[in-house]
């Protein structure tokens, strides 16, 4: 499907992320959708992201490619941040600076577009920089975010910063927290940076940052769909201007041709040797692009997998550059124990890995982007939430969509034999059986959601046409 028009004809609109993979992933499958939608996408991000992206994925050009009906392109700017110097890992540092650099660069980058002959219909941010409203303001461009959480996380952030309803306090921290069209959340069932004992403050800010400025949106794209949160869904409807449009993790398959992944580490093939298992037999483990578990804690987990005799694609990521840990050792001979029964690698392609027919069940942190992949996917969980939304999302994966078990509250070490026993309950027996059904249920609603006529579908057109009438 290769598009004859140029880029000058297409409507534009500027897609700029936060760095970090769970805020890409999201936004770069929208510019995805938009580009197959016949609008010219740029994607920008900081070049420090970005290089890591381009090293992952060759695909990534700064040239506009044609993409379903439409372009897309990549256009990082440079941050002028050391992440490797001392204290290159203050988030709340790079964050004050990204703004300073970013109300700075963007407007040139887009005033260059303008010249150019391709004019900026719309710039569209992720949370974190919200200051992205600030300078489509000033060049009078509507500015529109895509919310990378639940629409339960969002009314917890909402409720939060506006004073609403009390939530855990110094004096209160064990509150449970009622919210409209929600269940009951425990005191730690609400995003953990919103609890007084959180030490993630920055986390905090800049999560609450957005409601700043957030009357300044035209929109807010939230990846979700109607039919998995429609009662908070309609209840925020009243207040915000919402648009649900997920799982934009499935998108049309026709674009493979010229598809990019936003990636930033290689991936390893663990396809091929998934294929050798049988259907719903491996248990695959992966917390997400930044939680960090304890050395006693992997230690725990790989004895509790080699216990249950379950096959198993495990995801050890090494940390980054900037986050200050040291490299996650199994323990000895852990390796040549689980011989063929266990694959360790350090990034998949897990979109692929939760849609093969081997898979049986996910052991995930409920990052939002994996528990909407798992969803969508019909795969049944294993919640070891960490903190942030993770644990909202897994009150909802258990208690409300009834997709999963919980194998961790809280930060104690989760012995070896818990883990073997939720292993082989999540795979065998009946309650597998029902989790597994209510995984497919969910996903047929997925597919229904972004298929024709389907409530994302539509909404993601509404915006489409809004975009084209700027
Ligand atoms: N992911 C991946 N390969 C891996 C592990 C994770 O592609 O080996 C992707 C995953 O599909 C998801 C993203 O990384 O889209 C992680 O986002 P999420 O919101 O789940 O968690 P975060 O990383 O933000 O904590």
């Amino acid at each position: 499907m290769g598009s004859k028009v140029s880029e000058g004809e297409l409507v534009h609109v500027f897609l700029v992320s936060f760095p970090g993979q769970g805020h890409v992933n999201p936004l770069l499958r929208l510019g995805k959708r938009l580009a197959s939608k016949g609008l010219l996408v740029t994607f920008s991000a900081p070049e420090s992201y970005g290089a890591e992206m381009k090293k992952a994925n060759p695909k990534i050009s700064n040239e506009p490619t044609p993409y379903g009906s439409g372009m897309m392109r990549f256009d990082f700017f440079e941050d002028e941040w050391d992440h490797s110097k001392p204290n290159g890992d203050d988030l709340g540092m790079y964050l004050q600076h990204l703004e300073l650099i970013g109300k700075k660069i963007l407007p040139t980058m887009i005033k260059k577009y303008a010249e150019q002959g391709s004019p900026v219909s719309c710039l569209i941010n992720n949370p974190f920089i919200p200051w992205v409203c600030d300078v489509a303001e000033s060049l009078g461009i509507p500015s529109v975010m895509l919310w990378v959480q639940s629409a339960a996380s969002f009314s917890c952030y909402y409720h939060y910063s506006e004073s609403l309803v009390p939530f855990p306090s110094e004096s209160q921290p064990e509150i449970d927290v009622q919210l409209p069209c929600m269940p009951l959340l425990k005191y730690d069932e609400v995003p953990s940076f919103l609890h007084p004992s959180s030490p993630y403050i920055f986390l905090k800010s800049a999560i609450l940052g957005q409601f700043k400025n957030i009357s300044k949106l035209t929109f807010i794209l939230m990846e979700t769909f109607q039919e998995l949160e429609h009662d908070v869904v309609d209840y925020l409807s009243k207040i915000f201007p919402i648009k649900t449009i997920g799982p934009l993790f499935k998108y049309p398959k026709e674009l493979a041709p010229n598809d990019v992944q936003g990636d930033f580490m290689k991936v390893e093939n663990c396809i091929d040797w998934l294929d050798t298992k049988s259907p719903s037999s491996v248990v695959y483990i992966s917390f997400g692009s930044v939680v960090i578990l304890k050395k006693e804690q992997v230690e725990e987990i790989a004895y509790g997998l080699l216990n249950s005799g379950v096959d198993f694609l495990w995801v050890i990521r090494p940390p980054t550059k900037v986050q200050n840990f040291d490299p996650l050792l199994l323990p000895d001979g852990f390796l040549e124990k689980s011989g063929d029964k266990g694959k360790i690698v350090q990034w998949c392609p897990q979109g692929q890995v939760l849609s093969h027919p081997s898979v049986a069940c996910f052991v995930t942190h409920c990052g939002w982007n994996s528990t909407m992949e798992a969803l969508s996917s019909g795969v049944p969980v294993l919640a070891f939430p960490q903190w942030g939304d993770q644990v909202t999302d897994a009150k909802y994966l258990v208690d409300v969509f009834k997709v999963g078990l919980r194998l961790c509250r809280g930060d104690r070490i989760i012995p070896r034999e818990e883990v073997e026993k939720c292993v082989r309950e999540a795979t065998s027996g009946p309650k597998a059986a029902e989790i597994q059904e209510n995984a497919l249920k969910w996903k047929k609603k997925a597919e229904e959601a972004v298929a024709e006529g389907g409530s994302s579908e539509r909404n993601m057109q509404a915006f489409v046409d809004y975009v084209r009438s700027v």
